[in-house]
C-alpha cells in the first residue's frame, strides 16, 4: 500500500543537523510539514535550530516553526513516517544508525539515506527489511536547488522509491530516480569537470584562470571547475573522487589528481579556508578586463568542412564577409579551415593555402588533431594557429594554440582576428582536445556510460545535470548538437595520444555516431 505523504499525515524525521539536515528540514517546514531533527551533538542541533528560525522569520514563515521538535536522542524520531539521515559521510556510523533506526522506526516506516557517494544498499544491509530503505540525495542548499535523486538499491522497493519520488515532489522538488552506482548520476557525470581540468593544469596546458574562463565564456558554464572546486571545499571534492575511485575498483576517469591531494595536505581547502586555487583573503576575485573593440574590414576565407559550425555566421555578425574566395576588391584578413581530420586532404588545403597571401594566419581546427601534427601536413606550418572550432561560434572566449613555427606577426594578426569577432583569445599550449572538447566531451562520454550501465535514461540524465550542477546543457543534448561522430573522433584522438583507458569512448557514443545521418 502506498505511504500518505499529506502533510497532516507524515511526519518528517531528520538525523544529522548540519548543513544538509538542517537544509531538508527548512525545505519540508516550508512547505507545512511536522519535521522532528534530531542530532547528539548538542552544539549541531543548536546550529541547526537557529539557521531554521532565521530563514522562516525571513520568509515570513515563523508560524511553521512550531512544526519542528529538535531532539538529541534518536527515540524521539518513533513517531517519523520517514526518515532522512545526514549524518557525516562514514559508511560504519550510517549503518550502525540505520541499525538503531530499524528498532525506533518499525515498517510501514520509510528509512532513506542523503548519502552522496556510498552506496546505499550498503547502507540498507543493517536494515531486516531493506525493501523500505532508499536513497534521497538533496544538493546543497537543499532549501533552493531543485533537484533530487532518488536512489534504487538493490532490495529497495517499489513504494518505497514512490513514496520518496513524491515527497521529493510535494517539496516542490524535482526528483530523478537513479541506480545505486557511485556517485548516482550528478556527482558521477561531473567527475571530469573537475578531472580533466586538473589534468589541463598539471600538465601545464593553461593556467587555473584561463581553464574557468574558458569553461564560464567559452562553454557557458556559471562557474569554471576551479572556482566551483574553491566553492564546494577542495576536501568533499576529493573525497567523492576517492570514494568513485575505490568503488569501481581503479576506473582510471575517477583517479584522483596529485594537486588535489596536495590541496589537501597544505589545507588550502578553498573559500571556507580563505584560500584554494584562488585567494580569498582580500575579498572577491577581480574581473581581468581587456580591450576587444578591434575592427577589422574585409573578407575572411573560409575552407569547406564540418568542424566550425556557425562560424560564417559569426564572422558576418562581426561585419566581415565570409566565403571561400575573396570578394573582388575585398582585403581577406585571415584564413579558417573548417575541416577535420577526415575531411582534410593535405593536398587540397595546400592548394588552397597556396593561393592565399603568405601574411595571413591560417586557423586550422585542434580538435581532434594537434596543431603540431596539422604543421606537417603543410607547407606553411609558419601560418597556422589551432583553434577549437567547434566553441567558437557560441562562446565569448575562443583558445588557441601556435604552430611550432608560428611567426609573433602571424600570432598577433590571429589574436586581433579574434577580437574583432568580439571574444577574447586564450592561448593555451598545443595539448590533445585543448581544453573545452577535452571537459565537456569526457562529460558527454560519462554521460554515456552512465547511460549504458543503467543508471538513467537520457533525459533523467541531462535534467540531473541542468538542475543539480546547472550545466548550460544536458551532456547527451549536447553532445547530439555537436554530433556523436565529432565527439568521438576527439575522444579517440585524446585516447591514441595519451593511450590510456580513461579517453575510451563509451561504446554507446560509437553506436550513436554510426546512426548519425
Ligand atoms: P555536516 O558535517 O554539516 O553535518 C553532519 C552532521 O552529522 C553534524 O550535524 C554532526 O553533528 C552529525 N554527526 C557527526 N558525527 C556523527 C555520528 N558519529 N553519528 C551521528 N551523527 C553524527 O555534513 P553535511 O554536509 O550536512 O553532510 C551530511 C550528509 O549529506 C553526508 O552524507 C553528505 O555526503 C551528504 N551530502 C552533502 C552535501 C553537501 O554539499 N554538503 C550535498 C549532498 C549530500
Amino acid at each position: 500500500m502506498s505511504m500518505d505523504i499529506s502533510t497532516d499525515k507524515c511526519t518528517i524525521g531528520i538525523v544529522g543537523a548540519g548543513t544538509m539536515g538542517s537544509g531538508i528540514a527548512l525545505a519540508a517546514l516550508y512547505k507545512g510539514y511536522s519535521v522532528i531533527l534530531q542530532d547528539s551533538f548538542p552544539g549541531a542541533l543548536d546550529k541547526g535550530r537557529d539557521y531554521i528560525e532565521k530563514f522562516l522569520a525571513k520568509k515570513d514563515m515563523g508560524a511553521n516553526a512550531g512544526l519542528a521538535t529538535y531532539a538529541k536522542d534518536l527515540e524521539a524520531l518513533a513517531g517519523a513516517n520517514i526518515l532522512i539521515e545526514a549524518v557525516i559521510e562514514v559508511l560504519a556510523v550510517k549503518q550502525e544508525l540505520f541499525r538503531r533506526l530499524d528498532e525506533i522506526c518499525p515498517a510501514p516506516a520509510i528509512l532513506a539515506s542523503n548519502t552522496s557517494t556510498l552506496a546505499v544498499t550498503a547502507i540498507a544491509s543493517a536494515v531486516r527489511e531493506p525493501a523500505r530503505v532508499a536513497g534521497m540525495h538533496f544538493f546543497n542548499p537543499a532549501p533552493i536547488l531543485p533537484l533530487v535523486e532518488v536512489v534504487q538499491g538493490a532490495e529497495s522497493a517499489p513504494e518505497t522509491v514512490a513514496a520518496l519520488v513524491a515527497l521529493a515532489e510535494a517539496l516542490g522538488k524535482t526528483p530523478v530516480v537513479t541506480g545505486d552506482t557511485p556517485g548516482f548520476i550528478v556527482n558521477r557525470v561531473a567527475r571530469p569537470y573537475y578531472g580533466e581540468a586538473l589534468r589541463l593544469m598539471g600538465e601545464g596546458v593553461a593556467t587555473v584562470e584561463e581553464i574557468d574562463l574558458l569553461a564560464e565564456r567559452g562553454a557557458g558554464f556559471r562557474m569554471g571547475p576551479f572556482r566551483l572546486m574553491d566553492l564546494i571545499g577542495i576536501d568533499i571534492n576529493a573525497t567523492a573522487m576517492q570514494s568513485m575511485y575505490e568503488q569501481t575498483h581503479g576506473e582510471p576517469r575517477y583517479r584522483p589528481h596529485f594537486i588535489q591531494m596536495q590541496k589537501l595536505q597544505a589545507g588550502t581547502l578553498g573559500r571556507k579556508t580563505g584560500r584554494g586555487f584562488y585567494s580569498y583573503e582580500d575579498g572577491e576575485l577581480e574581473e581581468e578586463n581587456s580591450r576587444l573593440e578591434v575592427t577589422l574590414d574585409g573578407a575572411v576565407l573560409v575552407s569547406e568542412g564540418t568542424w566550425a559550425p556557425g562560424l560564417a555566421g559569426s564572422l558576418q555578425s562581426a561585419g566581415m564577409e565570409a566565403g571561400k574566395v575573396t570578394p573582388v576588391g575585398m582585403a581577406p584578413q585571415a584564413v579558417f579551415v573548417a575541416a577535420g581530420r577526415e575531411e582534410l586532404l593535405p593536398e587540397e588545403t595546400n592548394v588552397y593555402l597556396a593561393g592565399t597571401d603568405k601574411s595571413l594566419p591560417v586557423f586550422v581546427p585542434a580538435v581532434d588533431m594537434t596543431v603540431a601534427e596539422l604543421a606537417t601536413l603543410t607547407d606553411e606550418p609558419e601560418r597556422l594557429v589551432g583553434y577549437d572550432s567547434l566553441f567558437i561560434a557560441g562562446g565569448a572566449a575562443v583558445t588557441l594554440t601556435a604552430s611550432p613555427t608560428l611567426t609573433d606577426e602571424h600570432r598577433a594578426r590571429a589574436d586581433e582576428m579574434v577580437r574583432a569577432l568580439g571574444k577574447r583569445p586564450v592561448w593555451v599550449k598545443d595539448s590533445p582536445g585543448l581544453v573545452l572538447p577535452r571537459i565537456v566531451f569526457q562529460l558527454v562520454n560519462e554521460a554515456a556510460f552512465a547511460h549504458l550501465e543503467g543508471v538513467g535514461d537520457a533525459d533523467t540524465i541531462d535534467l540531473a545535470m541542468r538542475l543539480g550542477v546547472n550545466y548550460p546543457k544536458g551532456p547527451l543534448a549536447w553532445g547530439r548538437e555537436f554530433g556523436y561522430s565529432k565527439v568521438l573522433a576527439a575522444l579517440d584522438h585524446l585516447y591514441n595520444e595519451y593511450r590510456e583507458d580513461r579517453y575510451r569512448a563509451c561504446v554507446l557514443l560509437r553506436r550513436w555516431a554510426r546512426l548519425e545521418p
